[in-house]
């Protein structure tokens, strides 16, 4: 009886140590499919940061273009004034030096209007120019927006869904601890804190231990099935259960 009742309590320890292990498992797996969300949207956030301050800065330049025209237009402007002063001048000289140096005034102010006229020719290019790159990063910020909308929107409805999922398994992971060999439990918690995935109760998949993939021979195998010792990897140092213990073992 004694015997019996010992044997019974290794498979019951492995099986509270595996139940625990699926609990655990599954809040690992809502906890990833969260963690790459919140970085997404973080990123467009940059994203849609560093775009708009781009589009700032060529509506700055756009504005500083937009005063050059107009000052080189009112520029003309004095310059066609003058020249119509000037040319009134003319009409009343007393003799032809004074004629000759008014003369020369006009054909300054003619040469100002020109270059006025190229001036402004060229900030219209320029001008042009710069409308094509602020609607090209319109396009662009608009294209991530919508895109950002979409992730948080994912993320909510996530974190939504999840929040009573993930509360009710933090319960079931508590009672589950609570049935767990306390020996067992320390080394579960030390082993599933070593690895990345969080896997310290692995299954004999393939001949393999299904955590580090190493070859179990198969007299540990047999060990593994007869559920009478609690056998760990000697690779990765996991518990190893039979994959029929483990498929016995659901963690919903
Ligand atoms: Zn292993």
């Amino acid at each position: 009886m004694a015997t019996v009742a010992k044997d019974f309590s290794i498979e019951e320890k492995l099986v509270a140590v595996l139940s625990l292990q699926k609990i655990d498992s599954k809040i690992d797996e809502l906890q990833t499919l969260k963690g790459e969300l919140p970085m997404e949207v973080k990123d467009l956030e940059d994203d849609v940061e560093g775009l708009q301050t781009r589009i700032n800065n060529v509506d700055a330049e756009i504005t500083t273009i937009n005063d050059y025209i107009t000052s080189r237009k009112d520029a003309k402007q004095e310059a066609e004034a003058l020249i119509a002063k000037y040319e009134k001048q003319q009409d009343n000289v007393k003799n032809s030096r004074e004629f000759e140096a008014i003369t020369k005034e006009i054909e300054m102010q003619n040469l100002e209007m020109r270059l006025c006229d190229k001036n402004v020719k060229d900030a219209l290019v320029e001008l042009q120019e710069r409308e094509t790159v602020k609607n090209q990063n319109l396009s662009l910020i608009e294209a991530k927006k919508e895109m950002l909308a979409q992730k948080q929107e994912e993320l909510e409805k996530i974190i939504k869904e999840t929040e009573k999922e993930e509360s009710a398994l933090a319960e079931r992971s508590e009672a589950a601890k609570e049935k767990v060999d306390a020996r067992l439990f320390g080394a579960y918690e030390r082993i599933r804190q070593s690895y990345k995935n969080g896997l310290a109760v692995v299954p004999v998949l393939r001949d393999s231990c299904g955590g580090c993939f190493n070859i179990i021979p198969p007299q540990r195998q047999t060990e593994i099935m007869q559920r009478k010792k609690i056998i760990v990897c000697e690779h990765c140092g996991r518990i190893l259960v039979d994959i029929d213990l483990n498929d016995s073992v659901q963690s919903a």
